[in-house]
């Protein structure tokens, strides 16, 4: 049987670094300006990495974890835009399903329809979605959500949504691109930069994979919060609580 690595990958440095102090004395390898730490986290072999930002950022990050880095589950973590009315900043949301928003080859194939594969989404395997959706609904159940810290972002307590994320090369900071997502695939929860992009290379793979995206704004022009402090505050928290949960023996 081929030895359990877990590639723990997340689009935005602070996040990494809380999850880089969980392992003790990483290894440490840079390789086409990324840094890869490997190490353990509760006894489960890990490599980690800040993967920048789009989707062929993280196309070749999640590849060199696969081929030179061996891993055999991947799991990403960072923030995103809202687009469902009802999802809020600071809550959670797992991929079920990624699309590429911007994927056109029109007249070719179908619009969204990514050429070869034949088809628009890509899905996450339900195990991945069940031990995730568990520790996740632990952290949000057992946190002390009254903390001033969330009070500035509005934050009571976290909603955990288990559904589509669409991923483009388009940061979304008006109301028109967020409309037209939300029209085009009224299934799509949040908008980011990289998740399709992981999922289609872990399907091509074979490698179980999941997103987790904590809301950071709503995607359009009045949603402007401050990033870097939500980032720091909050974003970074979510990671680390839910990654040192996540990752265990306990199948
Ligand atoms: N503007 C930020 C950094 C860019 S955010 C800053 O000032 O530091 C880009 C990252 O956040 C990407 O990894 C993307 O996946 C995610 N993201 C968050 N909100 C998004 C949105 N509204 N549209 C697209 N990507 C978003």
């Amino acid at each position: 049987m081929k030895k359990r690595i877990i590639g723990i990958m997340g689009a935005m440095p602070e996040e990494i670094s809380g999850i880089v102090n969980l392992i003790k004395n990483p290894e440490v390898t840079e390789l086409g300006m990324r840094t890869y730490y490997q190490g353990e986290i509760n006894d489960v072999n890990v490599v980690v990495v800040f993967s920048r930002w789009g989707k062929i950022a993280a196309s070749t990050t999640v590849s060199t974890l696969i081929n030179r880095f061996n891993i055999t589950e991947l799991i990403f973590t960072g923030v995103a835009g809202a687009i469902a009315p009802n999802v809020k900043v600071g809550d959670i949301v797992l991929s079920q399903r990624v699309i590429q928003h911007d994927m056109d080859s029109r007249p070719l194939m179908p619009q969204y329809v990514v050429p070869l594969h034949n088809k628009i989404f890509f899905e996450t395997s339900e195990n991945q979605i069940n031990r995730n959706k568990k520790v996740i609904r632990e952290f949000i159940d057992n946190h002390a959500w009254d903390d001033e810290r969330f009070k500035a972002f509005r934050i009571e307590k976290p909603t955990l949504w288990i559904g589509d994320i669409a991923s483009g090369d388009q940061f979304f900071s008006n109301n028109e691109q967020k409309q037209n997502l939300a029209t085009a695939f009224p299934s799509v929860l949040c908008v980011e930069m990289e998740g399709a992009a992981v999922g289609q290379i872990c399907f091509e793979y074979n490698i179980p994979w999941i997103i987790i995206r904590t809301i950071s704004d709503s995607a359009n022009n009045q949603a402007h919060i401050d990033f870097p402090l939500f980032i720091e505050e909050v974003a970074s928290l979510y990671s680390v609580e839910i990654i040192k949960r996540a990752i265990t023996n306990n199948e």
